[in-house]
Formats: C-alpha cells, structure tokens, sequence
C-alpha cells in the first residue's frame, strides 16, 4: 500500500500469547491509547470533479503506539468495535474534528467539511446525537462543516437511524453512505431515509478503465443518485484515466491517491497552499 508521507505503518497484533491473551492486551492498550490521547486524525482531500476545487476533507484515525510505532485503523477499529471501546473513540473522533475545524478557521484558512467516520455501535449506544451537539457547541463549530459517513448495513439495520439522521441534520451534519454498492440497499430504500450522498466504493473505482460492465453499473449508480438528488463522491481514485471516467460520467466529488494520501494536519496545509500557488 502507498507510504504516507514520512510514515510507514506497522502490523499491531501482540505476537504471543493465546487468543484472549492478545484480546486482553489489546483491549488494554486502546484503553490507554485513548487515556494517553495517541490517537491523530489524518485528512484526505475530497475534491470537486467538475470545478476542481477542494471541497472537503475525510478524518481518518491513525494510532500513534509508543512502542510500536504507526498504525493503521484496519489493525485496531475491528477489536474497537466488538468491544464497544469504538464509542469513546469515535466520541474522540468527533471532538478532534471539530477541534481541528475551529482550528482552520482561526488560522484563517478558507472553510471546508470535514468528513468523519461513525461505526453501527456509535448508533446503538453511542448517544451520538449528544455527543455531536456537546462538541459543536464546545469549539463553536457551525454543523454544516461536519458530515458523517455510515456504511449501508448501518442505515438498514437499525430503525433507530432515520431519527438520528433527521436530528444530526437539524444539527446540520449531513450523512454520506460510505463504501456504497458493497451491500445490498436499494437506492429507492435509501431514499427513504435523510441520506444527502453516496460514496461510491472503492471496488468500482479501481476496475473502472479496464472493465466496461463496472463501467455501466458506476454510470447507473451516478445517473440514480442525480434522479433522487443525492450527490455522489468516489473514493480510491489513483489514476487519471479514472478521474476522467469519473468526470464524464457526471460524478460529483472525487477523493484517492491521485491527488493525496491522508494527510497529517501541517502537511494537508501545506498542501493545499501548494495547490493555490
Ligand atoms: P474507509 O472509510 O473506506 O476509508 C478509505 C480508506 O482508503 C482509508 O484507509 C484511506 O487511506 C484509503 N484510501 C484513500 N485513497 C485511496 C486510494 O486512492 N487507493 C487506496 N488503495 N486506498 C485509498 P484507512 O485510513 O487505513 O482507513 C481504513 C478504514 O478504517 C476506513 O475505511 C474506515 O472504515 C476505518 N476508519 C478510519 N478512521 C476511522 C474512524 O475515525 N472511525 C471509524 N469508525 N472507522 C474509521
Ligand atoms: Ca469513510
Ligand atoms: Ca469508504
Ligand atoms: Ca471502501
């Protein structure tokens, strides 16, 4: 996987021990992970497709292990998750976010969204709504700078979203499907629900220029969405030959190595200041 600038990441797994030992000891590194506040958020440009000008950015969590080193979110959020200490980081998460919005805007750099990650427990215990509000309201942050991404299996499972949905949106955070056409919603279910854009997974980018039936399901996808006016953003785009698929085919927002890996927050400045010049 391409290196991130100046990082090289680390496989997180204890190497010994039975598998509730390593269970334990991971549960209790998060935990202090958490306490120690090892956790950074990096940021990945999300772009405009038809202007060419930057839009958003999506948070991505990166775990900064004392010993260890660098680790991606692949080798800790599962374990975050099945033991419900994904709520307390996803609040962390949340607050980071609008920490670093807040933080933009003092310095004075043009306002953009940031994009953060929500995970189902988030939803079925996470008092997710609360913990949005209370963080907007801590840095003094307007709602409409802040989205979320929840994958579709979220959104049909659990009958509880739709409120939650319509209360983020009166906060003014507005909801993207992440990793969309991985599962098996409809888009006429989702339509039924305050869903604002899809993001059309990665699985249908990368294929995009070789294969033409991935090709007409992508295009499908996008002419949908604009009938129901949900706008579409595609992730994991690395090549131009993507890009200018993407752009025919009326797409909305794209974001992928092609213009940056996730970047931590000096060097995403430093980038967009590159852009400008
Ligand atoms: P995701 O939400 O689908 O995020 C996109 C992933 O694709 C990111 O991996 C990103 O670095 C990577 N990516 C971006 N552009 C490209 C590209 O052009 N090519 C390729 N090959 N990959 C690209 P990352 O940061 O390792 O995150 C992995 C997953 O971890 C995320 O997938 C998301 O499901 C989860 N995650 C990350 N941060 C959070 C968080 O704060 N909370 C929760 N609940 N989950 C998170
Ligand atoms: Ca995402
Ligand atoms: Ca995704
Ligand atoms: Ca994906």
């Amino acid at each position: 996987r391409a290196k991130e600038i100046g990082n090289s990441y680390v496989s997180y797994s204890p190497e010994i021990g039975t598998l509730p030992e390593r269970r334990f000891i991971m549960e209790r590194d998060l935990r202090l992970a958490l306490e120690r506040e090892e956790f950074e958020l990096y940021f990945q440009p999300q772009i405009d497709l038809q202007t060419g000008t930057l839009v958003g950015a999506e948070a991505l969590i990166r775990w900064r292990h004392p010993e260890k080193g660098w680790i991606l979110p692949e080798q800790f959020i599962p374990m975050a998750e099945s033991t419900g200490l994904i709520v307390p980081i996803g609040a962390w998460v949340i607050r980071a976010a609008c920490n670093q919005i807040k933080l933009w805007k003092d310095t004075g750099f043009d306002p953009i969204r940031l994009t953060v990650n929500v995970s189902v427990k988030q939803f079925e215990r996470g008092r997710l709504t609360e913990t949005f509000e209370s963080s907007l309201i801590e840095y003094g942050v307007d709602g409409r700078f802040l989205e979320m991404e929840v994958t579709e299996s979220v959104l049909l499972k659990h009958s509880l979203t739709a409120d939650n949905l319509r209360d983020l949106l009166r906060l003014g955070i507005r909801t993207s499907i992440d990793d969309f056409g991985t599962g098996y919603s409809s888009l006429s279910s989702l339509k039924k629900l305050p869903v604002y854009k899809l993001k059309i997974d990665r699985s249908f980018v990368t294929p995009l220029q070789e294969d033409p039936d991935i090709r007409a399901i992508t295009n499908a996808i996008i002419t949908m969405a604009a009938a129901l006016r949900l706008k579409t953003i595609a992730e994991g785009v690395e090549t131009q030959e993507q890009f200018d698929i993407l752009k025919k085919l009326g797409c909305d927002e794209i974001q992928g190595y092609y213009f940056s890996t996730p970047l931590p927050n000096l060097e995403f400045l430093k980038w967009v200041q590159d852009r400008k010049s």
